[in-house]
């Protein structure tokens, strides 16, 4: 029983581990690795410019040990929803940005 104790819940009843590694480079630079993607970022204390794991650029300006920062996306991954078009999920094929119901097959799009 004392055995069973000490062992990790994953899932279940609220204990969940989750995966976050942050690895420094040098001085300045660090690469974080999370569940959802690896992203890097490098800069001093105040300042820091980097990549997430989502694909986003951001700088961060902020005044060390006081906890205030300001936090900018920069620059974004062009995604393919975020185009011209979207893609039926029914079937497949580009449908527009704002049409309710596919064009090619007539299925209820999502928003
Ligand atoms: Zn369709």
């Amino acid at each position: 029983m004392a055995l069973e104790n000490n062992r990790y819940r994953v899932g279940g009843d609220g204990v969940s581990l989750r995966f976050r590694k942050s690895v420094r480079i040098g001085k300045l630079a660090r690469i974080n690795m999370s569940k959802s993607g690896i992203g890097g970022s490098v800069g001093v204390p105040g300042f820091r410019i980097g990549m997430g794991a989502d694909g986003k650029v951001r700088r961060t300006v902020g005044i060390p040990g006081t906890g205030m920062y300001d936090v900018k996306v920069v620059a974004s991954p062009k995604k393919k929803e975020a185009g011209p078009g979207r893609t039926c999920q029914s079937c497949g094929r580009q449908v527009g940005q704002k049409d309710r119901f596919c064009r090619h097959c007539g299925a209820r799009l999502t928003p």
